[in-house]
Order: C-alpha cells, then sequence, then structure tokens
C-alpha cells in the first residue's frame, strides 16, 4: 500500500532534511558530496595551472560538471541534439568541448571601457556571442578552455568577475539599473551592493550553499524584488528614514513562491551584515537532502516570516531590528527604455536588443555610441536592455541614431520591449525546444501582424520563452508565459511547443500566472496565437483594465 502523504511528511520530518545546523554534515547526494570533498573555490587553480596548459580531455568530469559553475563556466550543448531525445544520453553526448562563459556585473553597472572590453573578449574568444540576460549578466558561448586564464585576466583587471556566477553561491547581485540617478528613487543600493561584493564574494564562508542564492538589492521596485532568495527594496521609515524593506524566500522554476516580507528595516550600512545574516541562515538550516527542495523558499515557507525573521536576529545578528512599513510597489518592474530624466538634469537614454540576443560588436558598437555622446557610464537591466546614462539633451538624438544602427532601438514596438527568452535549445542542455531566434521570429511576425493597433498598447504585454521547466525567463510572472515542451501538432507528430500560463504579473497586486491545462501551443503557430489574445484582450478590455487583471 502506498503511504499516505502525511506519513511521507512525518518520515521526512524524523530523518531530516540535511540542515547543518542539526547535526546533518554527511552529504546526503552526490552534489553535496562534490561540495565536501574539495571547495569548488579550488578549481579555479586547476583550471588555471591544468586544464587550461593541457586542454579539454584532462579535466576531472566532478570538477567540469559540478564545480566549474562557481566560475561562471558549464559545457554548452552539442549542436543537432534535439530536445526529445536527451534523456537517454550520457553527459558526454549531450555537451559540446566548448564553454558558456557568464560575467557577472552586480547591480547592471558598466563604464563605457568595460561595456568595449566585454564586447572585444567576445570577438576574440566567443565567436561574437554577448547576451544579455535576466538577471544583468553578459553570457558568452564558444569558450574554449585554452582561453579561460586570460579571459579572467582581462576581466579583472576592469574589475568584472565570472567568481560565483553559478554553483550553489551567491550569485549576481541585482540592482537598479538607475540607482544614483532616478529622481523618484527612495535610496541608492550602490554602496550595499559593492560591499557584499567586496566582503563576502568568493569566499569561502558563502561558498558552499544547500542551492544557489539570488539577492536584489534597489532602491526602487524595478529588480523583481518578489521572487529573490533575498532582496532588500527601498522605504521611508517614520524615525529611520530612508532605508530596505526587507524581503525572502521568492523564486520561479517548478515550485514557484512569492517572497514573503519580514517587516524589518535595515539601514545602507547595514544591508550586508544583514545579508550575511540571511545567507549564513540559509548556509545552515538550508534543506541539503534534496536538491528539488533546497532553495531558500522551501525554509521561508516551512518557517513562515516571523521564526525566520526571530532566528536571523537572535542567531545571525545578535540585534533587534526595527519594525519598517511596505514599499510602495510599482505597477510592475519597469525596464527603463526610451529617454528619462536624471536627477541631476541629464538624460539616460534606454535601448532594447531582441529577447537579450547582444553580440561583442553590439557592445563594442554601443559603447563608442555612449562616448560619442559624453557617457562613460552604461547600465544592464533585468529586463534584458541597455541603458546609457549621464547624456546631455543636445546629443541625445545622436545617440539613439547610433544605438538603433547597432540594433539596440529606443523607441521599439511593444513587441521589441515585452518578449524576453532564455538561452534554449541553441547552448543549453536542459533545453527542450528554441527559444532566442523563435523570440525573434516572433517580435517581427507580432510587429506585422499588429503593426495597425500598435499604438492601442498603453502598456507592453510581456511574453517570456523558457526552453524547459526551469524558469530562467520568469514565465510564471509575465502576461503570458511559455514553457517549452514537447507536444502534439494536428497531424499527431511530436514537436516543438509550449505550455501557456497567463496573467503573471510583479509589482502592483503580484501573482503567478494560470497554467491553462492542457493549453498548448505549436512553436509554428506561436504568432498566430499571441495575435489571437491580444486583439481578444483589446477588444474586451475595460476602462483600466491590464492583461493580467
Ligand atoms: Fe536552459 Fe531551461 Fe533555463 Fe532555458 S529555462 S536557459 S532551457 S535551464
Amino acid at each position: 500500500m502506498a503511504p499516505d502523504a502525511g506519513s511521507a511528511t512525518r518520515t521526512r520530518r524524523t530523518r531530516g532534511e540535511g540542515q547543518w545546523a542539526l547535526g546533518h554534515r554527511e552529504p546526503l547526494n552526490a552534489n553535496e558530496r562534490s561540495k565536501k570533498d574539495d571547495s569548488p573555490l579550488n578549481v579555479r587553480a586547476r583550471i588555471e595551472n591544468v586544464y587550461a596548459r593541457r586542454g579539454f580531455d584532462t579535466i576531472d568530469p566532478a570538477d567540469l560538471r559540478g564545480r566549474f559553475r562557481w566560475y561562471g563556466l558549464y559545457t554548452q550543448r552539442k549542436a543537432g541534439i534535439d530536445g526529445g531525445s536527451t534523456a537517454t544520453l550520457a553527459p558526454e553526448e549531450l555537451e559540446d568541448r566548448y564553454f558558456m562563459l557568464r560575467v557577472r556585473i552586480d547591480g547592471g553597472v558598466l563604464s563605457t571601457e568595460a561595456l568595449r572590453l566585454l564586447g572585444e573578449l567576445s570577438s576574440t574568444y566567443a565567436r561574437d556571442t554577448a547576451d544579455i540576460t535576466d538577471r544583468q549578466n553578459i553570457q558568452y558561448h564558444w569558450i574554449r578552455i585554452e582561453d579561460v586564464p586570460t579571459i579572467w585576466a582581462r576581466l579583472e583587471a576592469a574589475g568584472l568577475s565570472t567568481t560565483e556566477a553559478c554553483g550553489d553561491s551567491p550569485r549576481v547581485i541585482l540592482g537598479s539599473p538607475v540607482a544614483g540617478i532616478a529622481a523618484d528613487e527612495v535610496i541608492d543600493g550602490t554602496p550595499a551592493v559593492e560591499e557584499i561584493k567586496r566582503r563576502f564574494i568568493g569566499a569561502d564562508e558563502f561558498a558552499n550553499l544547500p542551492r544557489k542564492f539570488k539577492t536584489a538589492v534597489s532602491g526602487l521596485p524595478d529588480v523583481a524584488h518578489e521572487i529573490h532568495d533575498v532582496a532588500f527594496v527601498g522605504v521611508h521609515h517614520p524615525e529611520h528614514g530612508p532605508g530596505f524593506d526587507v524581503w525572502v524566500g521568492g523564486g520561479l522554476s517548478t515550485n514557484p513562491m512569492l517572497a514573503v516580507r519580514l517587516g524589518a528595516w535595515v539601514s545602507l550600512d547595514e544591508v550586508p551584515d544583514v545579508w550575511a545574516g540571511v545567507v549564513g541562515l540559509f548556509r545552515d538550516y538550508g534543506y541539503r537532502r534534496l536538491r528539488s527542495r533546497a532553495r531558500l523558499k522551501f525554509l521561508v515557507k516551512d518557517w513562515g516570516a516571523a521564526r525566520f525573521r526571530e532566528v536571523l536576529e537572535r542567531e545571525y545578528l545578535g540585534h533587534r531590528l526595527p519594525d519598517g512599513p511596505a514599499p510602495e510597489t510599482g505597477e510592475r518592474p519597469f525596464d527603463h527604455v526610451g529617454v528619462h530624466r536624471q536627477k541631476d538634469g541629464l538624460c539616460y537614454v534606454g535601448a532594447a536588443p531582441v529577447a537579450g540576443r547582444a553580440s561583442g560588436s553590439m557592445l563594442v558598437a554601443a559603447a563608442k555610441a555612449a562616448e560619442r555622446a559624453g557617457s562613460t557610464r552604461v547600465r544592464l537591466t533585468p529586463q534584458q536592455k541597455l541603458i546609457v546614462l549621464d547624456v546631455a539633451e543636445s546629443e541625445v538624438d545622436g545617440l539613439r541614431t547610433a544605438l538603433a544602427e547597432a540594433g539596440l532601438h529606443t523607441d521599439p514596438s511593444p513587441w521589441r520591449r515585452g518578449v524576453m527568452a532564455c538561452t534554449g535549445i541553441e547552448f543549453c542542455k536542459l533545453a527542450i525546444v528554441e527559444t532566442k531566434a523563435r523570440a525573434a521570429r516572433l517580435v517581427a511576425d507580432l510587429e506585422q501582424r499588429l503593426a495597425e493597433i500598435q499604438s492601442d498598447i498603453d502598456d507592453p504585454v510581456t511574453v517570456h520563452l523558457n526552453g524547459c521547466p526551469n524558469s530562467c525567463a520568469r514565465i510564471q510572472v509575465a502576461d503570458i508565459g511559455l514553457k517549452g515542451q514537447i507536444v502534439t501538432d494536428a497531424d499527431g507528430k511530436r514537436v516543438e511547443g509550449f505550455q501557456v500560463h497567463l496573467g503573471g504579473r510583479l509589482g502592483f497586486e503580484a501573482g503567478f500566472g494560470r497554467k491553462l491545462r492542457g493549453h498548448k501551443v505549436v512553436a509554428t503557430e506561436l504568432a498566430g496565437y499571441v495575435e489571437r489574445l491580444v486583439r481578444t484582450y483589446l477588444a474586451q478590455r475595460e476602462q483600466g483594465e491590464r492583461f493580467a487583471h
């Protein structure tokens, strides 16, 4: 007889979830074993001293498929393997001898010099690939292990790094792309982002977490704070002034959960210590038995906000945090596209590639265009966009023209603006379907099909494409979320397609899109499907009604 759910839960509780703080120090699965056998941070020396010199075939599989991630390296998918046939393949049959390399750009902050370097490295070592991810990273493909030490040295000379860009570690810290320049920000979180990076990224203390850990720090609600492991969101405290409201336990993927507020207020100076407290708590109390339950959100769900805050304050901070108010929540995380006024009177100009697909030459062109317009600062956004800061009004038109020539549009159609896509089958070993090229075709198709009603779309409809059930492109919080899977077409053939989620949203009234049971679309019919949805929405919406509500 199958055990009932209650007895399964009781059994799990009795045997524990692998929390270090409760004495479970013996590794409970292969990932935990690998991290215990050798700190993942130690792999850097082996890459520099052995693998880069002796070549791909000398790489220890435990490093290749495990510890390399701590330096932003994944093998990429071999070309030509379709999404329905991967389950039976050995890792070496699926993976290429080239790597994806993720460069963390905390807060999305770049100088034009660094942007130019990122572009040049792409042209030299990455076959001109350089996607802008929805976590403000730059992602290269086609990297050879032999070139990695040189790439690191050049990145690090410009203050950039790939350390802990992936792996069970504190990943890139998202920050408002307009931090320090926005007239309406509550507080500039940049010093806290820099301090966390300086003190804790690449430190042994947090190099072995139960799972990945995502952080956002922003004085504006523009970084999708609801779906982070920890987020610090700008808020005015009636007594203490500007500071941050703390949120924990958000995350998407297969068990999506929205973060919860701890109800605590934190000053700018104290953000790094509170961040370290939350990460330490996750390291010690996080569930290490099953990777599918290892993200912080599961612990937060079991404990609730009050107990989480109490343990954080008692065991990690040693003092109480003051209670604080909730931040004002925006309509939705804004993408900063177009021309906007900075608080110092200059302008910032936000531009959109298609679904984050950029290139080395595009980045170099953007750096040159920005410099010609008198700027030395750019930012990447969590919506896969690029912003040029500090532009005098007289330079704006010239800059917009130059960016457009590079493929970066500052007055894009709602589709170029609202479509996001993950890496997909082109390079990702987990993918089931193709996403990036499909997103580009979708944008072009919708621009044509819906040209005559484009001006009626006052609130861009967001369409996010994922190549598999993981949610790298945040499908659950899009107006139209598309989860890649193999579906059956009208002729009974198994083809690439998508499960549809409708009506997800961040910001005001945040919530996940509804998965429509049995509602799947064949990939080749995607543009027609989205067109029908949008036309129906525009025809039937009531005054002030948005797609999600
Ligand atoms: Fe790969 Fe899936 Fe993430 Fe897309 S959503 S990048 S296919 S793991």
